[in-house]
Order: C-alpha cells, then sequence, then structure tokens
C-alpha cells in the first residue's frame, strides 16, 4: 500500500466507493467521473505505478477481471461495444498513480471519439520506426 495513494485507500476501504469486483488480486469499483455511465475501473490490489511495474504473472487474473467486470459492465448498461484504455505517465493523462485499466461501455451513436489518427510521411519512415522498436524489445 502507498500511503498518498487515492486508489490503495479505496481498496482498504478508508474512502467509500461502488465496489463491483474483489478477486485473484484484482478490485473494481466505478468510476466517479464516468465517461459513459458503467465506466469501470479495474487494478491490481498491490500498489504498481505503471503498466511497466506490472509483475507478468499477474496476466491471468487481469484477463479474467478485465472479461468478467466488461462482460456485466456490457450486461448491466445494454452496451452495443466497450473500450479498454490504459493511461501510463502523465503526459498520457495518467492522473492516478496505482496501475488501472479503464472499461468504457460504448453504445450506438454516443459520438465518443477516443483520439484522432495520423499517418507516416512515408512506408520507409514506418518501417524504420518498427526496426527500432524490435530492436528496443530485444
Ligand atoms: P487516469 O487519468 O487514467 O489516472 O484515471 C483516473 C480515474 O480515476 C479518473 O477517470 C477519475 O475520474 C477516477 N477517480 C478519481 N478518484 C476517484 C474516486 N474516488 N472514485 C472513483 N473514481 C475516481
Ligand atoms: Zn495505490
Amino acid at each position: 500500500m502507498s500511503e498518498d495513494c487515492i486508489f490503495c485507500k479505496i481498496i482498504a476501504g478508508k474512502i467509500p466507493c461502488a465496489k463491483i469486483y474483489d478477486q485473484g488480486g484484482l478490485f473494481a469499483f466505478l468510476d466517479i467521473a464516468p465517461v459513459n455511465k458503467g465506466h469501470a475501473l479495474v487494478l491490481p490490489k498491490v500498489h504498481y505505478p505503471t503498466l511497466f511495474d506490472l509483475p507478468p504473472d499477474l496476466g491471468r487474473g487481469l484477463v479474467t477481471a478485465l472479461s468478467a467486470v466488461g462482460r456485466a459492465v456490457m450486461q448491466a448498461t445494454g452496451a452495443a461495444g466497450l473500450n479498454l484504455g490504459m493511461n501510463n505517465f502523465e503526459v498520457a493523462g495518467q492522473l492516478v498513480h496505482h496501475a488501472h485499466f479503464h472499461l468504457i461501455p460504448r453504445h450506438e451513436g454516443d459520438g465518443l471519439r477516443l483520439w484522432t489518427q495520423h499517418g507516416y510521411e512515408s512506408g520507409e519512415e514506418m518501417q524504420k520506426l518498427a526496426q527500432a522498436i524490435k530492436k528496443a524489445i530485444g
């Protein structure tokens, strides 16, 4: 637990939340400022700041939680679709530094646009960047 983390306080029951899931080290509750009603946050109970701090063995529980909560959010809200998102670091919009995944129910014509897409200068630029990323993966 991190002393000044609002999500650690929510998990510990020190701050109230609309809790929906607590299994296998994963926790979920409704976002207080939903993009659409039913917008849920899924997170490990242990405090890890970003995606890059998550232990790989969290994978199975994480996928189970995302799938169970996502399906239930869709069912309860009558949504036709669902977005999964994660903000890592402040420049990407991360406000709470306890790694968490956003599940956002989507409805036909809800008008939500998550991001604007652009292009590359050339196919060569795209391939060069792909090579650099492959090299960084190792
Ligand atoms: P992020 O910008 O990815 O760090 O997302 C943090 C999210 O936490 C925001 O969507 C907030 O609306 C949400 N949030 C902050 N405080 C609370 C709270 N006390 N209960 C529920 N959701 C919260
Ligand atoms: Zn925390």
